[in-house]
């Protein structure tokens, strides 16, 4: 079965994101648990968590099919001290709080070398970062998102994926979320050769460690390494992509998040991708 969703707002509190999803006919959504344009929020009041787990109850979302988004300052392979520092501790508040939710997942981007250090060294501080992280909580899997590869941005080659994986100790709480678009700007061209990418990825990092998808179309062409979403069939990856990953089974029972543009269309691409799934 396919379990699709959007990453949708948590303004006003953690507990009206599952109000939302439900309000666009998804059974999985992503969230933001905290402002992810600033380092420190406010600690989750006991009230909303108590609201968002009955609400997730009431319209029956399984924590399986929820993905948290960390924040976007967040860089867990930052070459300073300063910045690395800084990092780690938000990334442990960020695991804190899907914790004290009940969620299983949390999904981030790799980080970024920043032409300080070496693709390698700064992989391998992203392993680390997460290792600490993984030590200090309990239940949450590190979902390492896969990027366009713009600017400094690791994980835009699977490769890179297997590298930090390798290095992660607790192999049971680390996993992937791979982004249509950001596979496809990265320069992986499924519509080409939709088996041969697959292919690849079963074999540089395997379908074993897939937590998520982030569906998304592309304003860019593939190979751009520039990360820029487009709605549903709107942009260069188009609908036939869609479909198909929509019947391919080894997509079945994860989180299938949009984070495509136009949140007034989110209803209808929900509804689109589900028919697809079923038909
Ligand atoms: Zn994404
Ligand atoms: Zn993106």
């Amino acid at each position: 079965m396919k379990y699709i969703g959007a990453h949708v707002s948590a303004s006003g509190g953690v507990e009206y994101a599952p109000v939302n999803a439900h309000e666009i006919g998804a059974n999985a959504f992503a969230l933001f648990t905290k402002n992810q344009r600033q380092w420190v929020s406010k600690p989750l009041t006991a009230e909303s968590i108590d609201l968002f787990q009955q609400n997730c109850e009431k319209y029956g979302f399984l924590p399986e099919y929820i993905l948290p988004h960390d924040s976007y300052l967040i860089n867990l392979g930052h070459p300073e001290e300063e910045g690395l520092t800084k990092s780690r501790a938000a990334f442990l508040d960020e695991m804190q709080r899907c914790e004290q939710l009940g969620l299983k997942l949390l999904n981030f981007h790799p980080g970024s070398h920043l032409n300080k250090i070496d693709t390698e060294a700064c992989l391998s501080r992203i392993a680390e970062s997460i290792n600490i992280a993984l030590d200090k909580t309990k239940g949450v899997t590190a979902v390492i998102e896969n990027t366009a590869g713009q600017g400094s941005n690791l994980g835009n080659e699977f490769w890179h994926l297997r590298y930090i994986i390798d290095k992660v100790e607790d192999k049971s709480r680390v996993g992937v979320c791979l982004d249509t678009c950001h596979t496809f700007t990265a320069g992986y061209n499924f519509l080409q050769d939709y088996d041969q990418v697959f292919n690849a990825f079963e074999q540089e990092v395997g379908f074993s460690f897939l937590r998520g998808i982030h569906l998304n179309d592309s304003k860019k062409e593939v190979g751009s390494r520039v990360d820029r979403h487009d709605s549903i069939g709107q942009g260069y990856i188009g609908n036939a992509f869609f479909e198909r990953l929509m019947k391919d089974t080894r997509f079945d029972n994860l989180p299938i998040i949009l984070e495509t543009p136009d949140e007034t269309l989110w209803a209808k691409e929900i509804a689109w991708l589900r028919a697809i799934s079923q038909g």
